[in-house]
């Protein structure tokens, strides 16, 4: 029997599918509660009145009987289970149990449950009144130890205490679930428990304002939706006070929000919070004007959102900038190419010839923006407006085309948007940056999206599910470890419990050279290649492959952990080029202005050979690579309803996404362990009566293995541990069942 060490990575043992806790079987002889399967495809719970064959009556929970399959049928929870803090402690781990647990929660206020290791959260969409000083309190004080956000960095904070170990705290969840909240919860806690004189917590707190302004958008999901993903990670000293903290972010989308928004959506917050909130003084230098006074702005019929005033936020944003310490004379700059981004927006072209050459019309828009981000006029109008191109051993200026001068200028403003975002994360990294690295001492929070499944899936859906296996293999692995452990510690042959893993589908993402990502490196190095070449290309290699699956026009499949993703190749090949249009680039350089000089010198030390996804990856391996030295901590928010409001929890929709996340996947894994656990007294306490008194004065052990043969458990329901009894999901109702009938 192999240990976990001794296996080579990514090889862990399968494990066969038990269906014994959906053995309908006991319960039709049992007459117990059970949860029944209606022709609409929901659940509703009821009590088996009578079966033959095929079939049983079940009285459901309004009092109309029903004839149903057996096998529409599944075991509820007995009484004493209703609602409990971990989804494991359930008796019955099946899909409707779990779901009803939750909601029953949820009427209540109760968002946050756990399941194993990992807590739940469910986006309560109101004011809960759970995170007051008095909560932290006592959360700190260990008053109370229901599940909680402050629960989870209580002791991420306490092990890196104890054990001088990195923390993470990993929150994932889909667009609008409650991530960037969550994350924000948890470090309103750090920051308390961390706070020391110097007020460094205050400066860590207020990044997230910062962030948030420049990152996020309006969307159809979430009217404050992040568009990157962020670890921010807490430094402490000896005596656990905050000593600095440094923020990564990644996957922030090709800013194309900068440039084009569907109906409904705006582009990112502080656009419009500028054109709002600036002091009159500022606008004159700005030359700015209102937000529906810009192009890239007006499109979309949507300049607010819904009880936010934007001038409001700017004022808090600035507080924001200086409590962080950036200067006033950065602060301007910054100011400075959000404003010449919006203006070039406001740049337009005028065809000149049939061919639809074009000529830039030189008008306020142009003459803003060039002295805004610090170059000629004529010399922005150029580089709008032609290109060099390779002809035998000379360069030859061509005029562009209209399509052509549109995307040269929208390049122009998304790159400038993107260097700017970067720059404003490295300014706060400076600013806050630790004295001395205390390795050990840290808490990072992860808050990423979650694992995406649309109608069309593109590129970006490919990226981050692909980034869901990776973490989902580091979830998988942790809990197998934790697990392995508590078996070890109290002498439990953990080779009786397996784990799926989900390396076969990570390799088909990244083996090399036949993988899916170096299949599509390869082929946009091509200048000939299409979508449609490398959908072929696909098929051609990968069709052997288990997980994947071709499928006509363009079209694959991939079989992710959380369930099959249809992925359309349309953009695929151009998104991963990500090729910068050369007069652009030069221009930048050119630029007098500090910050375009600043954004010229980073990009020449990029490595810009390297296509989007290989980028990507490598982002990735970084990201896990620090996540490995950590320990982590699972946080998975839920939505319960798509309308945003409080009160709605639609069943089917909760179930998909505990999928997604990967909670049923732990559910499952408990499934096949012993999830019920009891020590050997509590255990005496509650069925020791059973044996009759002669019993009585024996040890708990002793007595517990009398009250196991007494009753005729099967040796492979449970184990016997140094402290604790293990018991598969089910048992406990079969015991509880005995002890009502005495
Ligand atoms: P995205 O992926 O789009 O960034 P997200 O998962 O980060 O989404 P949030 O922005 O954190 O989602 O949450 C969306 C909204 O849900 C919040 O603006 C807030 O109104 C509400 N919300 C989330 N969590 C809580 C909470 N714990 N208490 C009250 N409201 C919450
Ligand atoms: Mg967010």
């Amino acid at each position: 029997d192999a240990k976990l060490e001794d296996l080579p990575p990514g090889s862990l043992p399968r494990f066969r599918e038990s269906e014994r806790d959906d053995d309908v079987r006991y319960l039709l002889t049992k007459k117990l509660r059970v949860w029944c399967r209606l022709r609409d495809g929901q659940w509703d719970s009821g009590q088996v009145k009578s079966s033959s064959g095929e079939n049983a009556s079940v009285q459901l929970s309004d009092g109309s009987v029903v004839t149903v399959p057996t096998e529409e049928l599944l075991p509820a929870n007995p009484d004493i289970l209703e609602g409990v803090d971990d989804l494991i402690q359930l008796s019955y781990l099946n899909e409707p149990s779990v779901l009803h647990n939750l909601q029953y929660r949820y009427s209540q206020d109760i968002i946050y449950s756990k399941a194993g290791p990992v807590l739940v959260a469910v986006n309560p969409f109101k004011d809960v009144q759970l995170y007051g000083n008095d909560f932290v309190t006592a959360y700190k004080e260990k008053l109370l130890d229901s599940p909680h956000v402050f629960a989870v960095a209580d002791m991420a904070y306490n092990k890196m205490m104890t054990d001088q170990k990195d923390q993470s705290i990993i929150i994932s969840g889909e667009s609008g679930a409650g991530k960037t909240e969550t994350a924000k919860i948890a470090m309103l806690y750090v920051a308390a428990l961390g706070g020391g004189r110097d007020g460094l917590e205050s400066e860590v707190l207020q990044t997230s304002c910062i962030l948030e302004a420049f990152g996020n958008a309006k969307t159809t999901k979430n009217d404050n939706s992040s568009q990157f993903g962020k670890l921010i990670s807490v430094h402490f000293n000896a005596t656990g006070k905050i000593c600095g903290a440094k923020i990564q972010t990644f996957l922030l989308e090709k800013q194309s929000r900068v440039v084009q928004l569907a109906q409904g959506e705006r582009s990112y917050h502080i656009f419009y919070q500028l054109c709002s909130g600036a002091p009159s003084d500022l606008r004159e230098r700005l030359r700015l004007k209102r937000a529906c006074d810009y192009n890239y702005l007006n499109q979309s019929n949507c300049l607010e959102i819904h009880n936010v005033d934007d001038a409001q936020k700017f004022h808090i944003l600035m507080g924001a900038l200086n409590t962080v310490r950036i200067c006033k004379e950065d602060q301007e700059h910054a100011f400075e190419m959000l404003a010449a981004v919006l203006w070039l927006g406001n740049i337009s072209f005028l065809v000149t010839d049939n061919e639809k050459h074009i000529e830039v019309v030189a008008d306020e828009a142009v003459i803003n923006a060039a002295s805004l981000i610090g170059c000629g006029e004529q010399d922005l109008m150029l580089a709008l407006s032609t290109h060099k191109i390779q002809a035998g051993k000379d360069k030859v200026t061509k005029r562009l085309t209209l399509q052509q001068a549109i995307h040269a200028r929208d390049t122009l403003a998304k790159f400038i948007y993107a260097s700017l975002f970067d720059w404003l994360v490295e300014k706060i990294n400076l600013l806050l940056a630790m004295g001395k690295h205390n390795s050990g001492r840290s808490i990072s929070i992860l808050d990423i999206y979650g694992f995406q499944s649309f109608e069309k899936n593109s590129f970006e859906q490919f990226c981050i599910n692909y980034a869901n296996e990776r973490l989902q293999q580091h979830f998988n692995r942790h809990l197998f470890k934790l697990e392995q452990k508590e078996y070890e510690l109290d002498g439990i042959d953990w080779t009786k419990v397996e784990f799926e893993d989900n390396q076969d589908r990570l390799d088909l993402f990244e083996k090399k050279p036949i993988g899916l990502i170096s299949l599509l490196d390869e082929e946009s190095n091509y200048p000939k290649a299409t979508d449609l070449t490398f959908a072929t290309k696909l098929k051609h290699h990968l069709n052997a492959n288990h997980c994947f699956k071709g499928e006509s026009g363009g079209a694959f499949r991939v079989r992710h952990y959380a369930g099959e993703v249809l992925y359309d190749t349309d953009g695929f090949v151009e998104k991963n080029r990500d090729t910068s249009h050369s007069e652009t680039i030069q221009l930048v350089s050119s630029c007098t202005g500090r910050l375009p000089q600043y954004f010229a010198s980073t990009l020449l030390k990029q490595n810009n050979k390297q296509c989007v996804a290989t980028r990507f990856k490598g982002q990735l391996f970084k990201l896990m690579q620090q996540l490995e030295s950590t320990r982590p901590h699972f946080i998975r928010c839920i939505k319960p309803n798509n309308k945003h409001i409080p009160g709605i929890f639609e069943k089917d929709l909760v179930l998909e996404q505990l999928r997604y996340s990967g909670v049923l996947e732990v559910v499952r894994i408990s499934r096949c362990g012993y999830p019920t656990r009891m020590t050997h007294q509590e255990f005496t306490r509650r069925y020791g009566f059973l044996l009759g008194e002669n019993n009585a004065c024996q040890d708990p052990l002793s007595m517990s293995v009398a009250i196991l043969q007494q009753f005729d458990i099967l040796p492979e329901m449970y184990q016997v541990g140094y402290t604790k009894l293990y018991f598969r999901a089910g048992q406990m109702d079969a015991l509880e069942d005995v002890r009502k009938q005495v």
